[in-house]
């Protein structure tokens, strides 16, 4: 396609990896872009300029070959964290988001990049859609074409704030209405891109039903089934470069699926770093996530003594909450030779955990898609997981008559489930040749961006005939 006529797509994140991250989105946000550009879209990414970009100066390329612009503004993004910090949120994220949401179509103006499509992601990018519609396209004909598409990386986290606060949008008191951004007498920023946006995403497609219900909808249930005709589930994917077990340069020892023995060195490595005893035969059983609710830690809590009493071993990488922190600790304390408990962003020893573990448990009460499954099958350790969300689209049961599948499911929100499926795991590994095809089956899988990144953009083309 010659290039004036590639479609143009501004991608706005308010985390990007490598240069920001706090989950999964910052993976989508440096990923997904370069597969669009493979697949022969004009796309740029534009993000803050956090202090923790500073290290890669005022612009920067994903994987070199797509542009990222950086919003500058040293009030609002030079500190040490992204959203909150140890005393919660963020007082003025409401001020900071809206700012950058501005500064996403303020800086079209200087830019020479006139994209057809804004790709704006969770609540923080939520207001672009209703800036564009509402104040920008009204004064400028140049806004009036550019269509737009929101993603929902994760519906629990909405941008809720108090009515008193919705001037510091720019937006006057005619939007707080039920059909607007009033959500039971509060100002809710995503709801508001939502109702403004051309096309809703959501990262799985068992997500994008789950969504209309209420049961996951956090209230945001009827709008979405209203809206289900532009809803769309797309399965994220994974960058098979940056995660590779065969060239992980984190690695000492390498591995794939012809020749996995690296797998069982790294994993040696891993349990003499962490403190624990060095035997093959035990499973290593990691866990790597924000230290939130949703994320079942309530279910590890209740299992843990009665797990750890197998001849098992236990490794967590994980930051966030207070209370699961105290939770962790006490049990650091209790097992030191089978737990080993890591309350840290780490992204290297990540790694070690991603390569060197056997079993990898994401017992979560509701999954948009998780990325650590992904990961983990990519380096050949077994997800156990609840039947949920992006889980239940990417994980399938280990069957033993057919000996397929690439893990093992729970149903059921309960910690015996969990434990039940954790044993199901640690029984299996015993039985040493059925465990390798199993991690066979698991290294083979891809979820790579390719299939994806072609939904994304027949979307895009979609919305640009309309
Ligand atoms: P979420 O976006 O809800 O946090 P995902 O599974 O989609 O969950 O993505 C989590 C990403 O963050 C993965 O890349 C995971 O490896 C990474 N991650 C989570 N916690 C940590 C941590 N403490 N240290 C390093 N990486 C982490």
């Amino acid at each position: 396609m010659p290039k004036d006529k590639r479609l143009k797509v501004l991608f706005a994140s308010s985390e990007v990896d490598p240069f920001s991250k706090t989950g999964g989105l910052a993976d989508v946000a440096g990923s997904l872009p370069v597969a669009l550009d493979k697949a022969g879209v004009d796309i740029r990414v534009i993000t803050p300029h956090y202090k923790c970009v500073r290290a890669f100066g005022n612009e920067a390329m994903l994987a070199d070959r797509v542009p990222v612009y950086f919003v500058k503004n040293d009030k609002f993004f030079m500190r040490d964290h992204l959203y909150a910090d140890k005393k919660g949120d963020y007082a003025d994220n409401l001020d900071r988001f809206s700012f950058f949401s501005r500064s996403v179509i303020e800086q079209l103006k200087e830019l020479d990049f006139k994209p057809d499509i804004i790709h704006c992601n969770d609540w923080q990018t939520a207001l672009v859609p209703v800036y564009l519609k509402e104040i920008y396209g009204k004064k400028d004909k140049s806004c009036q074409n550019i269509r737009t598409v929101l993603t929902i990386h994760n519906l629990g986290y909405q941008g809720v704030f108090p009515k008193q606060e919705l001037p510091k949008t720019g937006l006057g008191w005619e939007y707080f209405t039920m059909n607007r951004l009033e959500f039971y007498d509060k100002v809710n920023i995503l709801k508001g891109g939502l109702v403004f946006t051309d096309a809703i995403t959501t990262v799985s497609p068992t997500y994008a039903k789950e969504i209309q219900t209420s049961e996951f909808g956090w209230g945001l249930n009827g709008l979405l089934s209203e809206r289900r005709n532009d809803l769309f589930g797309i399965l994220n994917g994974i960058d098979h470069d940056e995660w590779d077990p065969s060239k992980d340069k984190e690695l000492k020892y390498h591995f794939s699926p012809v020749k996995p023995e690296g797998k069982y060195k790294d994993k040696a490595l891993l349990q003499k770093e962490a403190g624990l005893e060095e035997r093959r035969d035990v499973p290593l059983i990691g866990m790597i996530s924000r230290l939130a609710d949703q994320k079942g830690l309530d279910l590890i809590a209740r299992i843990i003594g009665p797990l750890l009493d197998h001849d098992v071993q236990f490794i967590l990488l994980g930051t966030g909450e207070e209370r699961y922190h105290r939770l962790f600790e006490g049990i650091k304390k209790k097992f030191p030779r089978k737990a080993s408990i890591n309350l840290k962003f780490d992204e290297v020893l990540a790694k070690k955990i991603y390569a060197g573990a056997d079993i990898f448990l994401v017992p979560s009460r509701y999954e948009p898609c998780g990325l650590s499954q992904m990961i983990s099958l990519r380096y050949g350790t077994i997800p156990v997981v609840r039947r949920t969300g992006g889980l239940a689209d990417t994980i399938t049961g280990y069957d033993p008559k057919t000996t397929r599948g690439n893990g093992f499911l729970f149903e059921t929100y309960d910690a015996w489930e969990l434990l039940d499926a954790i044993k199901r795991a640690a029984a299996l590994y015993k039985q040493k040749g059925l465990w390798a095809k199993l991690v066979s089956n698991a290294m083979k899988c891809d979820f790579s961006w390719d299939r994806s990144a072609g939904r994304y953009l027949e979307l895009y083309k979609k919305l640009v005939l309309r």
